[in-house]
């Protein structure tokens, strides 16, 4: 638990008492500080209750003498509509502050490296705080991906802090200035929360907050939001931007190019890693994740050559694009994560002779926008309640069958690959869909999967 002595004598509020706020919570009490808790919910009140907490409501709340309002990334504070304990904060003048806001204060020495976007940002994070520990640094990731920030390790001006970051987390940021942040891609994602898209931009360019050189900013430019604002700090002058894509060349960037990423961030462009060297970061996205982790070490100082040795070892990140084991020749792959279309089309666009298991509870939109990828698919294997309609979505395009359940899918799909694929095949869960009408979540449902491959192995005869 981070120590936070600026908090000694003073007086917080804490709205939401999940893991993060419960955490900071705990963190403020035991460094001194009065803290007022509360969460709307009973069931978080009563575990933070067991954990020690105090709880006070805070409606109404005299807000005089209080240092700050700890709130929960999830809770809204704008748009579409305000908790009303955030409204009556600001009515007094009471920063809004998140968890990552007092690790800030509290080890302002430490080296920071911060990374947000729409997609890829927890395998960027756990990528970059691998790299960062292959090399021999003392590292602590977290954020968005993993621990509370508030329960790592404290770090001082050796250490490296490897933050996900969301944009809510963002906006309740004020004092972080990152070593190397990064913004991944932006496209529209919790528009309702930020009022729109310019809103959605305005708190992911939080990130680059206060930077200077030699701190780097690195902006993925593949959108037209990210080129937006490339093009902003290279105005402004404080910060050189080094700029991601995956559509063609940028100067003095990162780049993809037949089958390349190439490097042209320090003297000439020279190629980097080749697409699917490793069989943890698969596809041209993850070139993209490769490229901003990298660069980002860079920033720090860590050589090249090293950082390339460490990406051969990253072990990948479960449930997504995670391969899980390989019989035949045939690949299994758990992307469960993959719980909307866009992600769906992420995978299948990182694999031919797939066998695609698919379905849950559907998002709006259906398979809306696979349709260029159907030729990469040789059979789908549908479950749960999107079944039917995705049955009749993919109707003359693409061979399906209806399953059920994943269990039921797992082994019709790997039966069909082993026979008829003659060894190059993949199967593949990626769902394009909600886990929850079969399963408690999106991780549930891939260990499930993991599971059922794993027993698949046991057996002889297929
Ligand atoms: P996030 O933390 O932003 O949700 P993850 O790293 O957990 O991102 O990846 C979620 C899903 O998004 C993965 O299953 C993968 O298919 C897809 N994905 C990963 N990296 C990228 C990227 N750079 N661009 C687009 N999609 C990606």
């Amino acid at each position: 638990m981070i120590p936070l002595p600026f908090a000694k004598g003073q007086r917080y509020a804490v709205l939401g008492l999940a893991r993060s706020g419960l955490t900071a919570a705990q963190a403020l009490a035991a460094s001194g500080a009065e803290v007022l808790a509360w969460d709307d919910s009973e069931a978080a009140r009563q575990r933070a209750e067991a954990a020690g907490i105090a709880l006070v409501p805070l409606d109404g709340l005299a807000w005089e003498g209080i240092e700050g309002l700890v709130l929960s990334p999830g809770i809204p504070h704008n748009f579409p509509k305000p908790h009303p304990v955030t409204h009556a904060a600001k009515q007094a003048k009471v920063q809004l502050i998140g968890d990552v806001e007092l690790l800030a204060l509290a080890c302002s020495k430490a080296r920071y490296l911060g990374i947000t976007g729409t997609n890829g940002k927890s395998t960027t994070t756990a990528l970059a705080g691998h790299l960062l520990q292959y090399t021999g640094l003392t590292t602590a990731v977290g954020g968005n991906l993993g621990k509370p920030v508030l329960s790592l390790p404290a770090l001082n001006e050796r250490g490296v802090y490897v933050l996900e970051l969301s944009s809510y987390q963002l906006e309740l940021l004020h004092s972080l200035t990152c070593d190397a942040a990064v913004l991944l891609n932006i496209t529209p994602d919790h528009l309702d929360r930020h009022g729109g898209f310019e809103g959605y931009l305005a708190a992911k360019a939080r990130i680059f907050r206060g930077q200077k050189t030699p701190q780097t900013a690195i902006v993925g430019v593949d959108q037209e939001a990210g080129q937006r604002l490339a093009d902003l700090l290279e105005q402004e002058g404080q910060v050189r931007p080094i700029r991601i894509s995956l559509e063609g060349a940028v100067t003095g960037g990162l780049f993809y190019r037949d089958g390349w990423l190439y490097d042209d961030s320090e003297g000439p462009a020279e190629r980097l890693v080749a697409l699917d060297t490793y069989p943890h970061l698969p596809g041209k996205h993850n070139l993209q994740n490769i490229a901003a982790a990298y660069a980002a070490c860079r920033t720090l100082g860590l050589p090249r050559a090293t950082l390339l040795e460490g990406l051969a070892s990253f072990p990948g990140l479960a449930h997504r694009l995670e391969l899980v084991a390989e019989r035949n020749g045939v690949r299994f792959v758990n992307d469960s994560k993959a719980t909307n279309a866009e992600a769906a089309a992420t995978a299948l666009s990182s694999y031919d002779g797939i066998y695609w298991i698919a379905g849950g509870i559907p998002k709006d939109g259906g398979l809306a926008g696979l349709e260029p990828l159907f030729s990469r698919i040789r059979r789908a294997f549908l479950i749960g309640e999107a079944q039917d309609a995705f049955a009749a979505e993919l109707a003359g395009k693409v061979t399906a069958q209806c399953c059920g359940t994943l269990e039921t899918a797992v082994r019709a799909a790997a039966k069909l690959a082993i026979r008829e694929s003659g060894g190059k095949a993949v199967v593949l869960l990626s769902p394009a869909c909600a886990s929850l009408d079969q399963f408690p979540d999106f991780e549930a449902r891939g260990e499930t999967f993991r599971a059922v491959v794993a027993a698949l192995e046991e057996e002889v005869e297929l």
